[in-house]
């Protein structure tokens, strides 16, 4: 199969273009070719998403766009199957959250044809200040015009349609550059707008290296936003590289939960072992560190790790399947690396810590301090580490002390310690009797500190990816 970019409606896939393997992370095996854009191909897709946003998009109403939302919704649910087999073959990511990941990508889809009847501006009292009398003002949110989408391969369709969607529905035309690693859902995607009907040069996709087509994208002068999902390193650069432009910047984190001694271990053990292991860890809000107060710790420690031990462990494509491998044996190596280095620094494997491949078993790890990697940086891998604590303070103080703050999770019956500490927690959202990794799409959702900037979650995006204008009227 071979995935090619789609500029303007069309496949860019003629012969003797260079090409890149696209490989199921569990079997190695090819299961596509990604026929590599260059930079011409670049400079034809976004100057044709200009073209189109002024001829089409810009004049297109409301009801229109939503409508073809809608239809693409309605077409992702019918073909639900065949994506998630896509995104657990591409990803490696199992089945059941294949599943998933196409369900809520529906729910995002109907969101935004929703919301794309629900921009709206205010009208300003001009007469407030002296001389403002006999004078109209009043603001639309009017679309930007380009708006480039980066995407990374941990979600290929939910996040692309966090950006997409919203993107249309505020009547932009976006250039999308999803991950590498994980093309063959972007491209069937781009292919389902356009059978709901979406106008061609509305949404064309460029498929190519990040470190060879990024600097060009962000710095097109046509480009007037870039909406990004990814690295630290990548979003860093992508801020210094977009001058004036408008950014959004989705990156990563090391998530805490904070266990209090008055929750109720036997319900939330479950939902932690997932939140810390779904999907390999490789989800940004995964629960990477986890306080349990010191009168429950053991207890804790004990029934995590049962939990843990009973995932099953194996093919993504096999129903039963709970755990598959990581995206590539690369970044699993890596992963290795930080828990051999955390051992060797006096921390302790309680279970896990096997690689084979790609696929590192899930690995819960205790005495680890907040200066060793699986701590302090982002590990994105199956590692979770498990950490006592004394007093609510010290608790906080843990929590806070990362470059990061995307999403933690408090357990506590306490309605008013758990307000306080969701408000000392310096991040982007908390969830109280909730895990770290739960997300619903129709939230705001985005990091403080290098977690990033802006927020997604559908009407969130939209106000980032339309303008403010104000007009004013003197009336005689
Ligand atoms: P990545 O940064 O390696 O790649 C993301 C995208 O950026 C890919 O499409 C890649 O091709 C592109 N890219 C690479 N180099 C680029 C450059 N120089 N300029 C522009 N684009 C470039 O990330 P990944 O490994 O695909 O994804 C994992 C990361 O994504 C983790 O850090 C994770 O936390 C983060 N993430 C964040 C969120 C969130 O909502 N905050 C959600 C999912 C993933």
């Amino acid at each position: 199969m071979f995935i090619s970019s789609i500029i303007n409606g069309e496949m860019y896939n003629e012969e003797n273009r260079e090409t890149l393997p696209v490989k199921n992370p569990y079997n190695q095996q090819e299961i596509a070719k990604i026929i590599l854009a260059s930079r011409e191909d670049l400079n034809a897709a976004v100057d044709n998403c200009y073209e189109t946003y002024h001829r089409i998009i810009k004049k297109m109403p409301a009801y229109e766009r939503a409508d073809i939302l809608l239809k693409t919704a309605q077409l992702l649910e019918a073909r639900r199957e065949d994506f998630a087999q896509t995104v657990a073959e591409e990803a490696g990511k199992p089945l059941k959250l294949s599943r998933d990941e196409v369900d809520r990508a529906v729910q995002v889809l109907r969101f935004a044809s929703e919301y794309a009847k629900q921009i709206n501006g205010e009208v300003i009292p001009l007469d407030a200040a002296v001389g403002g009398e006999n004078r109209l003002g009043f603001t639309k949110r009017i679309p930007l015009g380009v708006v480039a989408a980066i995407t990374p391969f941990n979600f290929p369709l939910n996040l692309s349609l966090h950006k997409i969607a919203p993107a249309l529905a505020a009547g932009n035309t976006v250039i999308f550059k999803p991950a590498e690693k994980t093309p063959i859902s972007a491209f069937k995607l781009v292919q389902l707008f356009h059978e709901a009907g979406l106008p061609k040069g509305a949404l064309n996709v460029i498929m190519g290296l990040g470190e060879e087509l990024g600097d060009p994208l962000v710095e097109h002068d046509k480009v007037q936003k870039v909406t990004f999902t990814g690295s630290l390193p990548v979003g860093k650069g992508i801020r210094e590289k977009a001058e004036f432009k408008k950014i959004t910047l989705e990156l990563g984190s090391n998530s805490p939960n904070i266990i209090f001694e008055d929750a109720d271990i036997d319900s939330l053990v479950d939902n932690l072992v997932t939140g810390a292991f779904a999907f390999s860890g490789q989800v940004c809000i995964s629960a990477q560190r986890i306080y349990v107060h010191e009168s429950i710790y053991n207890e804790f420690l004990k029934k995590f790790v049962t939990q843990t031990k009973a995932l099953q462990i194996g093919d993504p494509l096999d129903e039963k399947t709970d755990f598959g491998p990581m995206i590539d044996e690369e970044a699993a190596e890596r992963a290795k690396l930080w828990i051999d280095d955390a051992v060797s620094n006096g921390a302790k494997v309680e279970t896990g810590g096997e690689l084979t491949g790609a696929m590192l078993t899930p690995t819960i790890m205790t005495n680890v301090h907040n200066d060793m990697k699986v701590i302090a940086e982002e590990v994105f891998a199956p590692i979770v580490s498990i950490i006592p604590f004394r007093t609510e303070e010290e608790a906080i103080k843990l929590s806070n002390d990362s470059i990061y703050g995307l999403q933690a999770g408090i357990f506590t019956n306490d309605i008013n310690r758990a307000l306080y500490v969701a408000d000392e927690l310096e991040m982007g959202g908390v969830w109280i009797n909730e895990i770290s990794t739960y997300r619903q799409d129709n939230h705001p959702y985005g990091g403080v500190k290098q977690s990033g900037i802006g927020r997604e979650g559908v009407k969130y995006a939209i106000d980032d990816m339309t303008e403010l204008k104000f007009i004013g009227i003197k009336l005689n």
